[in-house]
């Protein structure tokens, strides 16, 4: 489980997370949607201090993440995160990309390292790529190499920031497949994205953002076919 608790953040005097509280379950995953600025992306790095919030509480199986005296390392660990943008090394091939990460974080042998990258690029169908550098994948690959290092570290929960939307939409099936296997394999997610069919699929749960505010939330089925809210209303509507 992660848990998010009265979190308030803002940038200045601007409050952008106005007192998020949000559990997400073990083996759950969360779709979060809502309109640029407000406050998705905040939400998710201020789940691995990429931002310090300003008050309220995160918790990962119960293990307090926030505040004084907590190993931002090793609190990371349990943490995968993945970007729009897919942040790997231009100069490491697929394999480099994961065993880095492997042998930095977790300081596993080489071949430990890279026994464990290749079980991890094999689970997002790259084992043939291993040897490819960033330039030689299409986008849809890159971004299964980042989605391969983040779970090579086995976190307990994967974050997943717009994962789709640099690619073209040819590639985004494959990335989408990759998370339901994901999925599938029992990970926890907390994903936003503005892939609404997928949603629909694939969510345990939406959870609608508005000025920094969790609006409405409810199962895909229900969420999509009958919201309650006003505001979820209009962006549904624009969103089509
Ligand atoms: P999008 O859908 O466009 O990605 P978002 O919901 O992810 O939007 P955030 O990136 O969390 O929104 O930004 C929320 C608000 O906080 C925005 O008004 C943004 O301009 C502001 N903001 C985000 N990061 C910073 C920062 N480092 N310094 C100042 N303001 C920031
Ligand atoms: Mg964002």
């Amino acid at each position: 489980t992660l848990s998010l608790r009265a979190l308030h953040k803002s940038f200045g005097t601007i409050p952008v997370l106005k007192g998020i509280d949000l559990h997400v379950q073990r083996g759950e995953m969360v779709f979060v949607l809502g309109p640029s600025g407000s406050g998705k992306s905040t939400m998710l790095r201020c789940c691995n201090r990429l931002e310090e919030p300003d008050s309220g509480a995160i918790l990962i199986e119960g293990d307090l993440l926030t505040g004084p005296g907590v190993d931002l390392n090793k609190m990371r660990r349990r943490i995968g995160m993945v970007f729009q943008s897919f942040n790997l090394y231009p100069h490491l091939s697929a394999m480099g990309n994961v065993t880095l990460a492997l042998r930095r974080v977790l300081k596993l042998s080489r071949a430990q390292a890279e026994a464990e990258a290749m079980a991890a690029l094999r689970s997002v169908g790259l084992s043939d790529r291993a040897r490819h550098y960033p330039a030689q994948l299409s986008g849809g690959q890159q971004q299964r190499v980042a989605i391969a290092r983040a779970l090579a570290l086995k976190p307990s929960v994967m974050l997943f920031d717009e994962p789709t939307s640099a690619l073209d939409p040819e590639l985004v099936g494959d990335v989408l497949d990759v998370m339901r296997e994901v999925k599938d394999q029992g990970m926890t997610m907390l994903v936003v994205s503005h892939e609404m069919q997928f949603a629909r699929e694939a969510a345990d749960r939406v959870v609608f953002m508005d000025g920094g505010a969790i609006v409405e939330q409810g199962p895909p089925d229900r969420f999509f076919s009958m919201p309650e809210q006003e505001r979820t209303r209009a962006f549904l509507s624009r969103m089509r």
